[in-house]
């Protein structure tokens, strides 16, 4: 942690910001994310501690013209509604007093359908909230208990449809593929029961297996069988087809968007632009650092409870020019616009391929990459193999 005030020497004129809440009412098998149950007893310190961390880096990042402008905020977690509907708007009014939030700025709430409350989300949106973000997953009960969801179809349903007479007009939905055991056709079902729901904006991801979690002890010891990779491609190109065929712009690998609905906050980062985020475990990219905070709730609570001013930042890595370049190669890949070698020569005073000439024709040959036009994007194939691709730039 940082006892000495760490102070943006350059602030950038605007950027996202991002708040984690880390409480969930239950952990699910597969989640490695920074969120705990069992912490209720902490929400109204944490509350409290988010605003305090926001008014300490209002002062830290001002610039000679004002404060920082803020673009967009996305509250993810955990489960960010179990702060409550007060503790949310509480954050989100000290956002509003002291930075310049955008009249316009993107304001996502991410939720568990099994905590939905109607009443809580009609005061969301009254609040400023403006988007949803649904982690359904899957439209299937067993599926659901395998993966150690607390809520059913059923209770998704209720919630997005809570969603919409609460007012949101931008709703986004989550499903997850490549489930253990996971039948094509049981793919092909979800995403038909997502798509009856007329989302806005749809976020798709691969099971992915993380060794410390129940599930990834349970692959461990052979209990339970991983899916093949060749399947849960197929569920992929499915996707793709599917979710074309009904209009979706596919933007970025993993999300889909009716044409304007793309999630603004989420593109800051695959065009490695400057984010601010606070919360437990929070990272921040600021001026050339990247910074991240305390990972454990109660000593990110503790630290802004404290005497004095400090920042609750537990590492923070200089970005240098080498690491700026191969990130926004692989960040800015991963969008269908790809990378615009001329943005690419205005931030770095070069062209992506007089620093990656040979890695860009390999991967070229290899039918991963394309050039269209003035930008370097991800092929279908591409797409599939993006890891052998981003490689090639970091690391
Ligand atoms: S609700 Fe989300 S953050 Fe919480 S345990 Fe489940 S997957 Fe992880």
């Amino acid at each position: 942690m940082f006892a000495t005030p760490l102070i943006a020497q350059s602030p950038p004129t605007s950027c996202g910001l991002y708040v984690h809440v880390p409480f969930c009412e239950t952990k699910c098998g597969y989640c490695d994310f920074n969120s705990y149950s069992g912490l209720e007893w902490l929400t109204a310190r944490y509350g409290s501690a988010l605003r305090c961390e926001l008014s300490l880096w209002s002062q830290r990042v001002r610039r000679p013209e004002g404060v920082l402008r803020i673009a967009t905020i996305y509250f993810g977690g955990g489960t960010p509604t179990l702060l409550g509907s007060g503790g949310l708007k509480s954050v989100l009014d000290t956002c509003g007093q002291v930075f310049a939030v955008d009249a316009t700025a993107e304001v996502t709430v991410e939720t568990n359908p099994g905590v939905a409350d109607e009443i809580a989300l009609v005061e969301l949106r009254s609040a400023g909230v403006n988007r949803l973000s649904i982690g359904i997953q899957s439209f299937d009960d067993g599926e659901l208990r395998s993966l150690g969801r607390i809520h059913t179809a059923d209770g998704a349903r209720q919630a997005w449809s809570m969603a919409r007479r609460a007012g949101f007009e931008n709703l986004n939905l989550d499903l997850m593929y490549g489930l253990p055991g996971q039948p094509v056709q049981s793919w092909r079902d979800n995403l038909e029961q997502g798509l009856e729901l007329e989302p806005e904006h749809i976020s798709l991801y691969a099971l992915t297996i993380e060794e410390d979690t129940p599930l990834g002890k349970s692959i461990a010891s052979g209990r339970i069988v991983e899916l093949d990779p060749d399947t849960a491609a197929e569920m992929y190109m499915l996707a793709e087809e599917r979710l074309e065929q009904a209009g979706y712009h596919h933007y970025e690998i993993s999300n889909w968007a009716i044409p304007g609905r793309e999630c603004a906050h989420n593109i800051t980062y695959w065009r490695n632009r400057h984010y601010l985020g606070v919360g437990a475990g929070a990272h921040s990219f600021l001026d050339s650092y990247r910074l991240c905070n305390l990972k454990v709730p109660l000593e990110y609570v503790q630290t802004l409870e404290g005497e004095g001013d400090s920042l609750p930042v537990s590492d923070i890595e200089q970005i240098d020019e080498k690491m700026a370049m191969g990130e926004t190669m692989m960040l800015g890949l991963r969008l269908s616009e790809g990378v615009s070698a001329g943005d690419f020569l205005r931030r770095f005073g070069r062209r992506p391929e007089d620093v990656y000439g040979p890695a860009i024709e390999d991967l070229r040959r290899l039918g991963l990459l394309t050039w269209g036009g003035d930008s370097l994007r991800l092929t279908a194939r591409g797409r599939l193999l993006g890891n052998q691709v981003f490689c090639r730039f970091v690391g």
